[in-house]
């Protein structure tokens, strides 16, 4: 699962697909929410406020 925004959305799917062999589903962080998770405040490859869920 990555977290990350826009700039490195690509890089986060590179990897997914890398790892995962298959697609990831893409989420925009602002529609979803769960409750037993707290978004992180960072993106996983920078320091920007993330924008997308890649699971
Ligand atoms: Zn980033």
């Amino acid at each position: 699962m990555y977290v990350v925004c826009a700039e490195h959305l690509d890089r986060a799917i590179d990897e997914f697909v890398e790892v995962y062999e298959s697609p990831p589903d893409l989420y925009i962080l602002d529609e979803v929410s769960f409750t037993d998770w707290i978004t992180p405040s960072t993106c996983d490859f920078c320091d920007r406020a993330p924008h997308y869920l890649v699971v």
